[in-house]
């Protein structure tokens, strides 16, 4: 433990639209403590749009934006830049803590370069494992790494702190938060969200995201073929799919789900209409992590489009079961939903196995008592 007279100089750094959504809160929290903090929010990635979004509930002005980010680019092309732009930008900062989340190169790089400049690195989502090193790829590995490389572990629930004990991490180090997604989330709900235009009143939404690396090819098409044989049968449903822009993804879901009446293949929607489609939505298909941790807030059963989720969290709360990518599985499963009242109700859960909306609160807590000894908050509880 550390005790500081001055103020703590922290360097967070986001990549992905995850990454800034889940940071968002944390930013924010630390930036209500200038007399402890003196923070500089560095992205690798250009979300303008999102960041000005998010401002409407967020102080989430970045301090530096290195633009990193180029269609088409290797992960050794991006993470060496990455490694490189940051080690620059950190090392004229001087911080005495750096913090990154998830499981990105982002966060691979921003641990690797807080270790060369000898700053601590704080981890947020740590330890979250799936225990199978190519799914999701190359995710798993990129948060072992920043394990290995963290002073301080924000594990979301105990199932992750669990997860690092196994690993050998010192468990003083580990602190349980819940995960901050479920503080953005619980904010912008409570903003006045427009309803998804168009919506009929009459017709149920399911809602599909799949754009996960593991999927592309041959199990994206399993996935869109069940999505077309239940829209054909169900033309009572609409079947909204905000798809991503990766020809991986967009050319094989143009091809084989475009031009029917009861599916909406739309851009990816920024936060808050996606949210707002998420709320009118009658159940959910999607193979994103950060979706998994929103549902059970939102109340909506969710079938998982992977072969192994390292959010179990969901799977013993019963609110989302694993289909993966098969036809026959995700057809019967979306079926018994749409007709079976009691099966959909048992879906849905009050308390959100993921996080209470108090998360950051706690990391603020967490690193007060850290550099400046006062007491630590109570950590995030959940039975699963
Ligand atoms: N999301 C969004 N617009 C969309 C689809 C998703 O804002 O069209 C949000 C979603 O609510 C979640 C985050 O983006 O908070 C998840 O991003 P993604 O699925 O890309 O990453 P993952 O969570 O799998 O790391």
């Amino acid at each position: 433990m550390t005790h500081h007279q001055s103020r703590t100089r922290i360097v967070i750094v986001a990549g992905t639209r995850p990454e800034i959504i889940k940071l968002a809160p944390v930013v924010e929290d630390l930036r209500r403590y200038e007399e402890h903090f003196d923070l500089k929010l560095i992205l690798t990635g250009q979300h303008r749009e999102l960041i000005d979004q998010l401002k409407k509930c967020f102080d989430l002005s970045p301090d530096i934006n290195l633009d990193l980010m180029k269609e088409d680019q290797s992960l050794t092309g991006f993470l060496s830049e990455c490694l490189a732009s940051l080690e620059s930008v950190i090392k004229d900062l001087s911080p005495d803590l750096v913090i990154a989340q998830g499981d990105t190169s982002t966060v691979l790089a921003s641990g690797l370069v807080a270790y060369y400049v000898k700053a601590p690195f704080a981890h947020v989502e740590a330890g979250l494992r799936s225990n199978e090193i190519y799914n999701p790829f190359p995710e798993e590995i990129n948060r072992k790494l920043a394990g290995g490389l963290a002073s301080i572990h924000f594990a979301p629930t105990p199932n992750a702190r669990e997860n690092l004990i196994r690993e050998g991490i010192d468990q003083e180090k580990i602190y349980i938060t819940g995960n901050t997604v479920v503080d953005t989330l619980q904010r912008i709900v409570e903003e006045d969200l427009a309803p998804p235009a168009p919506v009929d009143p009459d017709k149920k939404i399911i809602v599909i995201t799949a754009h996960r690396r593991e999927n592309f090819g041959e199990p994206l098409e399993s996935i869109c073929h069940a999505v077309l044989s239940l829209a054909a049968k169900h033309a009572n449903v609409d079947f909204v799919y905000p798809v991503h822009p990766n020809p991986n993804v967009s050319n094989t879901v143009h091809r084989i789900l475009s031009g029917k009446p009861n599916i909406r293949l739309v851009p990816p929607l920024d936060y808050f209409k996606f949210v707002a489609l998420l709320k009118a939505a009658y159940m959910v298909l999607s193979d994103s992590g950060g979706v998994q941790e929103e549902l059970p807030t939102l109340q909506k059963p969710l079938l998982i489009l992977r072969q192994v989720t390292e959010r179990p969290e969901i799977i013993n709360a019963g609110c989302a079961k694993l289909v993966g990518s098969d036809g026959e599985l995700i057809i019967k499963e979306v079926e018994r939903l749409l007709r079976d009242p009691i099966y959909y109700q048992a879906m849905i859960t009050d308390s959100n196995p993921f996080g209470d909306g108090k998360s950051s609160r706690r990391i603020t807590g967490i690193l007060q008592n850290y550099f400046y000894d006062i007491p630590l908050p109570e950590p995030f509880t959940c039975s699963y």
